[in-house]
């Protein structure tokens, strides 16, 4: 850790990291980063710990007195702002952002991506401190090309998809299509933050995240969360292919997504956080252009990748389809298309994501069996009994 250097050839001086939502899937991946790799401090916040337990017990461990857990729920509770003050940099990751809860709890979606983080964005603005906030790709909504006849070749035009920061709009449904509240919220913070930059001199960058995806992923339907619960499709797939139930495909599957492994993702949040100079100011897409599948391919990809690392065989059936109405309820749609311009993290950071679909499934399905197939056994074959 000695010696280490940002982008400019300065020394990286120690700093401390307000982290909120710690104990989620990007929070987990942040903290266990810098931990073993920076001599940052984190004072981790959120509701849950489970995800980052192991960086936080035993006393032994060698990043002990770097790393602090404050179980605090940042719709209510006074000692928020003391936590900011003490640092020198805060990260909020606070959300909800299942898209199965926007049109069904739209009220709690649209207060935990607006009205809670307003006290946290306050916070940094009035004690000058500064800001690094997790937005999302949804903010883009659908594509222009989305609303071109299907036969038009202008779609194959990536000025008709691709998503730019300074350039692209943001194009939602209407309000009865209750998805796009997570989206909408969203873009109002992002509005709010951008504005306290320009009037108040508040120093920030806003993260859009592509698909990030990886091990502790949100949970597995009755063994770490709720049975009925509805996670992201990472998460929905490998609960399929861990039970050998078919793959669900939502409207056909016909929707596209770029994936990007989590470990390549958070390795930008780092430059973010060490390349203040950099980074502020900035809204920055982080994503991996180079791995676009449809919902069904990545379906067929990954029941390949599972049978290779389970060594079971696949299923006659392996996926079927179902209605978006049947499997999210009213109110759901769909972002048609999601590809990442990054010219502007390229210019700002020189990054660029490095792991292939293939192989970040790979490793990150090798993890899904580990830790689950065993428990789901035991689940399933109590269900039998029963
Ligand atoms: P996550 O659900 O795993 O993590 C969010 C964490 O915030 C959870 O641990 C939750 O307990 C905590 N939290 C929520 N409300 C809180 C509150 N009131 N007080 C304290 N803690 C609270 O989600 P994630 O995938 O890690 O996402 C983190 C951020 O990145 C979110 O803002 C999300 O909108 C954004 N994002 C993520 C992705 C992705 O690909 N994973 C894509 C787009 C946007
Ligand atoms: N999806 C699917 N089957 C599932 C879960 C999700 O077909 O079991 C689809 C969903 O409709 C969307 C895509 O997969 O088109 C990605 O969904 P995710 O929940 O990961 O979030 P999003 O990328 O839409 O924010």
């Amino acid at each position: 850790m000695a010696g280490r250097v940002d982008l400019d050839g300065n020394p990286i001086n120690p700093i401390t990291i307000c982290m909120i939502g710690a104990g989620g899937f990007i929070g987990s991946h942040l903290c266990e980063k810098l931990m073993s790799e920076t001599p940052h401090k984190v004072l981790a916040v959120d509701v849950y710990n489970d995800k980052i337990k192991h960086l936080l017990e035993p006393a032994t461990l060698t990043w002990a007195d770097r790393i602090q857990f404050h179980r605090i729920n940042i719709k209510n509770d006074s000692r928020l702002e003391g936590l900011i003050k003490m640092a020198d940099l805060t990260i909020n990751l606070a959300a909800i952002c299942t898209p199965a809860d926007y049109n069904t709890r739209p009220l709690d979606t649209i207060y935990s991506n607006f009205i809670d983080a307003l006290p946290v964005v306050k916070y940094c603005s009035e004690n000058g401190k500064r800001l690094i906030h997790f937005s999302t790709c949804e903010v883009y909504g659908k594509t222009i090309g989305a609303f071109l006849p299907k036969d038009s070749p202008l779609r194959q035009d990536p000025a008709y998809y691709v998503l730019k920061e300074d350039a692209s709009p943001c194009i939602f449904g209407s309000i009865e299509k209750q998805r796009w509240s997570y989206a909408c919220a969203k873009q109002l913070i992002e509005r709010l933050i951008y504005a306290e930059g320009a009037e108040n001199g508040l120093e920030f960058t806003i993260v859009r995240p592509f698909n990030w995806i990886g091990p502790r992923m949100d949970f597995i339907p009755g063994i770490d969360g709720p049975s009925e619960g509805v996670p992201r499709v990472l998460a929905c797939f490998s609960n399929n292919l861990l039970r050998r139930e078919p793959l669900k495909l939502v409207d056909g599957g016909e929707s596209q997504r770029t994936f990007i492994y989590i470990k390549d993702a958070v390795e930008a949040v780092l430059l973010m956080i060490e390349n203040p100079a950099r980074a502020n100011g900035h809204i920055l897409n982080v994503g991996n252009p180079n791995n676009e599948v449809t919902v069904r391919q990545l379906a067929e990809m990954m029941t390949q990748v599972y049978s290779k690392v389970s060594g079971e065989s696949s299923l006659e059936t392996p996926t079927i389809d179902v209605s978006s109405k049947e499997f999210y309820g009213e109110g759901y749609d769909d972002s048609d298309k999601r590809i990442p311009d990054m010219t502007i993290i390229n210019k700002q950071l020189g990054w660029n994501p490095k792991t292939s679909l293939w192989d970040l499934l790979e490793s990150t399905l090798t993890y899904q069996h580990r830790t689950y197939a065993e428990a789901i056994k035991q689940a399933m074959s109590k269900t039998t009994a029963n």
